[in-house]
């Protein structure tokens, strides 16, 4: 394995906890890559405000995001826009392999991978993905200017996304299967004061309606009294959680029942030098500042890890059977 190929640490996965490990390897003098299959910066750049991450009291998600790379960038840090495929672990190098049939190493990785957008499962969902059923209303709103849209869940996202949506939509239900939003007060206040949202408390969608051109309404179900309904309306956003894309975590690594990957206070896996941060990890509250958070102890427990391992009695260089 050449030297190009050859790294301190591997990074996979650009969003802000990726982005933070990034700044803080490159200030402990780590060679580093970070690979990102997608848009650097992550889920968050798709969303519209936020206002809880400290020194930025209003800000995009996008605006967030291009100053997270910025730093990287201004770092000299290397990002590589492709997608990797294997992880490959070993006990003084670990391989990456990548979709262009290249194999990197390095002693450390960090595994930042995010989620995806938890679905439903019901009858019309995926058939209308694209023709009225969305789970991103800034990628999406804009085609439901003065329609009637319906968001389907009570979290923070779901909080969000309608608050945005009501501001192109001439109305905005939330369809909430219990009689109480999960979303932070502060969100929950805005979304209940906001004359262009109505919630649908203790309601779940059972079904999708669409003719040839679209969404055309939903089924709706009363879940304390099984009452079925229907509503006309013209698109549905569905925010009811994430899972984590653990696709090339490797075995060995545990993961609790839902998926996330479980790590000791450092973000370290159960196997030693690979490292997962922000939505991948197991952890009660997901947050981006949480997530650059998990970044930067990974990136220091990595450095840690490196400096040990070039340390170490049995340390050898690239191993010989990777050198051609
Ligand atoms: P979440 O907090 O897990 O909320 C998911 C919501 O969808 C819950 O209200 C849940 O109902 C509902 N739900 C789940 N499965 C459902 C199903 N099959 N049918 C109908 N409803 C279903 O997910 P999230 O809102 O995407 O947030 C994820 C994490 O990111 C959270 O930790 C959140 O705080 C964080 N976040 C933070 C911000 C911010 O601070 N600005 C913004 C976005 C997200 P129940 O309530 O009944 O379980």
């Amino acid at each position: 394995m050449s030297e190009d190929q050859t790294y301190d640490l591997i990074i996979v996965g650009g969003g802000p906890g990726g982005l933070s490990a990034g700044i803080y390897a490159m200030r402990a003098a780590l060679k580093t890559v970070l690979i990102e299959k997608g848009v650097a910066g992550g889920q968050v750049t798709m969303s519209d405000e936020v206002d809880n991450y400290p020194g930025f009291e209003h800000t995009s998600g996008a605006e967030l995001s291009m100053q997270f790379v910025q730093h990287a960038e201004s770092y000299g840090l290397e990002m590589r826009n492709q997608e990797v495929t294997e992880i490959e672990p070993g006990l003084d190098w670990h391989k990456v392999h990548l979709d262009d049939g290249q194999v990197l190493q390095a002693h450390a990785v960090i595994l930042g991978v995010g989620g995806s957008p938890r679905k439903l499962g019901i009858p019309g969902e995926d058939d209308y993905y694209g023709k009225g059923v969305s789970y991103c209303a800034v990628c999406d709103g804009f085609f439901f200017r003065d329609k009637t849209v319906i968001v389907v869940g009570g979290g923070d996202t779901a909080a969000e996304e309608a608050l945005y949506l009501a501001k192109l939509a001439k109305k905005v239900y939330i369809a909430h299967r219990r009689d109480e939003l999960r979303a932070s007060k502060i969100l929950q206040k805005r979304v209940l004061d906001d004359c262009k949202i109505d919630v649908l408390w203790n309601t779940v969608l059972t079904e999708i309606l669409a003719d040839d051109a679209g969404v055309v309404g939903v089924r709706l179900k009363d879940t304390l009294s099984a009452e079925e309904r229907t509503m006309d309306l013209d698109g549905v956003f569905v925010f009811i959680g994430f899972e984590p894309n653990n696709q090339i975590v490797p075995a060995g690594i545990k993961m609790n029942a839902d998926g996330y990957v479980m790590t000791n206070d450092n973000c370290e896996t159960a196997i030693s030098g690979i490292y997962a941060i922000g939505d991948l990890r197991e952890k009660t509250f997901r947050q981006i500042v949480i997530s650059a958070a998990d970044g930067a102890v990974a990136a220091l427990a990595s450095a840690h890890h490196v400096e040990m391992r070039k340390g170490s009695p049995d340390f050898c260089e690239a191993p010989a059977d990777l050198l051609a």
